[in-house]
């Protein structure tokens, strides 16, 4: 396999760019190496442009749940692009967007379309503080909520702990109102509510998916909810990973928890930059113009992107297919188990839904700190061995892979067969 034309633009890129990337991860430093280059994608199938064709397993971090490219969604986007780009002013689009999002999360009455998940998040963050009056927000080491300062704190970086910032260029001022906790540990979050009377809320990834998968165990997330509700402080669900991709109502519908505010992204413009947030009416209603928080944006509710999104998740809901993720997701897990076993390599899966990831380690991995006991060594051998066999992963051992609708039996038979081999590549290792 040959990876030339990719060398030669990772080249020219370092010029201009920085890291030839837009994004970190796509620089490929914890697996070595340099990035692929992309050329075009199609179905469950993304190609680079030296022609190397991978089963895609990234789907772009999780918003093509459809696949690449799907025929509804180009038609929507094709027909949105031919009445213009961007007007500054509403459109029945949007109307159309927030209604089939608040349908999918019972208590969501309204929501503010924004461009990402980032945004989503930090405009979900300052929407708690508006309502409860109160400025402090613990949040889950080793979750991530995109990259806004205050959140930028034990955000699967080595500063598990300490409310430290986790980027050079955030001032500690930046991050004092943020109170770190230990996933599935609800202690830890009681422990902060003892010190301080001033906390709004609680920011959660309802499922991990930035440490790898991570999943609550025994109710930690109902618990959390319930407690929550007897200091009155919020349940501020970060969905940009699960949100239309757990199932249509997100993590919440699986595990049956209401958030009070919901952070939305990825799925929900099916490739195109949407975030959103939403919540009841009463914490809504705080958000200008009704309320007195602040938030805009130029592009917020952009046409194209709004089509891809209607597009998206009218054909995702059609389709439904999170029974068939489930059985998709069974069978790769065990072909994974199976490969290590036979090899002989230590390994872990942990999954939810149509999200999962091997871990290279014999521990179960329930935060943060287990998370870490993998062997990042071992993934970088396994995620090139991955992709001389023609499977796409993501270039790092904490980021989940994601399924889609396209994956076909013929691209499973493909996995399968590259897992045994990457298996077998990690097991020769010294
Ligand atoms: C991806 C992600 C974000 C950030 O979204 P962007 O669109 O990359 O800004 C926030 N929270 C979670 C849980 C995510 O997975």
């Amino acid at each position: 396999m040959k990876f030339e034309k990719s060398q030669k633009l990772y080249e020219k890129g370092l010029v201009n760019l920085v890291g030839a990337v837009n994004s970190p991860v796509r620089a490929f430093s914890s697996v070595g190496g340099n990035p692929l280059f992309i050329k075009k994608a199609k179905g469950s199938k993304i190609v680079d442009v030296d022609d190397n064709e991978y089963v895609d397993l990234v789907v772009s971090y999780g918003p093509m749940i459809l696949g690449h490219r799907h025929k509804a969604v180009e038609k929507a986007a094709k027909k949105a692009l031919k009445k213009g780009y961007s007007f500054g002013a509403s459109t029945e689009a949007e109307i159309k967007l927030a209604k089939i999002v608040c349908d999918a999360f019972p208590e969501m009455d309204k929501v503010r379309f924004v461009n990402s998940g980032t945004e989503a998040v930090l405009s979900g963050i300052r929407l708690a503080r508006a309502f409860t009056g109160k400025d402090k927000i613990i949040k889950f080491s080793g979750c991530y909520h995109g990259h806004q300062d205050a959140l930028l704190v034990a955000a699967g970086s080595g500063l598990a702990t300490l409310s430290l910032p986790g980027s050079k260029g955030v001032p500690e001022g930046a991050v004092k109102n943020t109170l770190i906790a230990e996933y599935n540990n609800l202690e830890s979050v009681k422990a902060h509510f003892e010190t301080h009377d001033d906390i709004a809320g609680v920011i959660i990834e309802p499922i991990g998916g930035n440490m790898g998968v991570v999943i609550p165990q025994n109710n930690f997330l109902k618990e959390l909810k319930e407690f929550l509700e007897t200091k009155g402080a919020l349940l501020i669900a970060d969905e940009v990973m699960t949100g239309f991709r757990s199932m249509f109502g997100g993590a919440q519908e699986v595990l049956g928890v209401t958030a009070d505010i919901t952070c939305l992204g990825k799925v929900i413009g099916g490739g195109f930059p949407v975030g959103a947030y939403g919540a009841r009416n009463e914490i809504m209603e705080q958000v200008s113009p009704l309320g007195g928080m602040y938030q805009a944006g130029t592009l917020s509710g952009n046409p194209i992107a709004m089509a891809g999104g209607i597009a998206t998740l009218t054909e995702l809901k059609r389709q439904n297919p999170y029974q068939k993720f489930e059985e998709v997701g069974q069978i790769l897990e065990t072909i994974l188990l199976a490969a290590a076993k036979k090899h002989n390599v230590d390994l872990v899966v942990n999954r939810f839904g149509s999200m999962m990831n091997p871990f290279f380690t014999k521990s179960k991995v329930t935060n943060f700190e287990e998370a870490q006991t993998s062997d990042t060594k071992k993934f970088a051998v396994f995620f090139w061995e991955m992709i001389k066999n023609g499977v796409f992963l993501p270039p790092s051992q904490f980021e989940a892979w994601f399924l889609n609708s396209a994956l076909s039996d013929k691209d499973i038979k493909k996995i399968s067969i590259a897992v045994d081999k990457s298996m077998l590549a990690v097991s020769k290792m010294k």
